[in-house]
Order: C-alpha cells, then sequence, then structure tokens
C-alpha cells in the first residue's frame, strides 16, 4: 500500500513535468532522462518500436555526439540555443536535438484527461485562428508543407501564438528564426518520428498526433511563456 501511494505520487509529479525553469536549467555533462512514461503508452498515435528508438537511439545520439563536441567544456543548454548562430553546426544541430526531444516528449501523454484541451488553451487558440479545426488544419499542413527534415512549433512571441516551422534541429529559441518565441507545442517532422507505421505518410502521422497531446504541458507552458522574459 505504502508503495502504491508512492507511485501515485510519483505519477502526479509527472503530469505535471513542463516548466521552461528546468528545461533551461540543464548544463555541464548532458544526460539522456528517461521517457516521462511508458514507451507503449502513446499506442493510439506512435508505436512502441518507433518511441524506443526515436528516444534510446536518435535522442540518445544528440546528447552524445553534443557532449563529445563540447568535451567537458561546462556550458549551459539554453546558452548554446540563444547563440546558435555563432556556433558549429555540430553544436547548432545536437544542442537543438536533445532541447527538442526533451520538450517533444514533455508536450505528449496517452492519457485521455491530458489529452482534453483545457478551455484557457481553447479560447486563445480560437480567438487567433477563428476556431480550433482552423488552427489543426494550419499547424498540419505547415508540417506537411516542411521541405525535408525540421520541426513545425506552435510558439508564444510578443506578437501572441504564431506556428512556425524550423529545419533540422533549429528551434524558436534560437538566434536563427525571423521572430523568437517560447515553444508551447511541437511535432517532429522527421522520417524517424513516424516512418514504421506510417511509411511516407507525414499528413496522416500529423493527423494522429493530436490524439497524444499533453494539452495540460501546453497550457502550463504557455502561462509560464506569457510571464517569462525570453533568454
Ligand atoms: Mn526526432
Amino acid at each position: 500500500m505504502k508503495k502504491i501511494f508512492g507511485m501515485a505520487i510519483i505519477a502526479a509529479c509527472l503530469s505535471v513535468e513542463a516548466s521552461f525553469k528546468k528545461m533551461n536549467s540543464e548544463s555541464g555533462v548532458f544526460k539522456l532522462a528517461p521517457l516521462p512514461y511508458a514507451a507503449n503508452s502513446l499506442e493510439k498515435a506512435f508505436d512502441e518500436k518507433t518511441m524506443l528508438i526515436h528516444h534510446g537511439k536518435h535522442h540518445q545520439a544528440y546528447v552524445d555526439n553534443l557532449n563529445k563536441a563540447l568535451d567537458g567544456k561546462k556550458v549551459k543548454l539554453i546558452d548554446l540555443l540563444t547563440s546558435a548562430s555563432t556556433q558549429s553546426a555540430t553544436i547548432r544541430n545536437n544542442s537543438g536535438g536533445h532541447w527538442n526531444h526533451t520538450f517533444f516528449w514533455s508536450i505528449l501523454s496517452g492519457k485521455e484527461s491530458d489529452n482534453k484541451v483545457s478551455s484557457r488553451m481553447m479560447k486563445v487558440i480560437v480567438d487567433k485562428w477563428q476556431s480550433f479545426e482552423n488552427f489543426q488544419a494550419e499547424f498540419e499542413k505547415a508540417g506537411a508543407g516542411h521541405f525535408g527534415s525540421g520541426w513545425v512549433w506552435l510558439v508564444r512571441t510578443t506578437e501572441g501564438l504564431e506556428i512556425m516551422g524550423t529545419p533540422n534541429q533549429d528551434n524558436p529559441l534560437m538566434d536563427v528564426v525571423p521572430r523568437r518565441g517560447w515553444p508551447i507545442l511541437a511535432a517532429d517532422v522527421w522520417e524517424h518520428a513516424y516512418y514504421l507505421r506510417y511509411e511516407n505518410k507525414r499528413p496522416e502521422y500529423l493527423k494522429n498526433f493530436w490524439k497524444v497531446v499533453n494539452w495540460k504541458a501546453v497550457d502550463q507552458y504557455d502561462k509560464e511563456a506569457l510571464k517569462t522574459k525570453l533568454p
């Protein structure tokens, strides 16, 4: 009983994982954190094998290659992103790869209660895109239309919410995008994110992506973004 109670507390903490402070405090030798849920818990959109390879091989490789490139130099991950334009391609790609995937895992969940859009997020999205379906269509279009590997983001900028695409492992925090902002939602559109189940059908992957979005985390990121100055 005691053990079960302890696990319930851990589960409760994981469900409100979203925190830029936590994301951006990482420094030194970087480590791959475990997925915040079981690899098979996103089955309604992503299969277990994809999750295991994506996290254990791809994300791990970004972490390993970043550590190798830094060669013991102690830096904050966020400082590498905000100065991406002056970093080597290796550091830019792998620091982005590490941050982006850490963020991506945190905005996903297989739990029904997390997959429900909060009334606050619904309102800010409808205010901007007229309907939630319009927003989804715009986001899917940006993802499906993105040429080659990259990411599609929902970003809180000083101008409000916007949908943004970035190539490779770039992200909206880097000093290489036209307008920087806080990412609050992201879809990885690299083939490694969807090829096993969806083959070459990226639009189908993006349609199913909505089934596993953790809107509690998105809502929390957006609230933080509204009151936190960009680094
Ligand atoms: Mn990926």
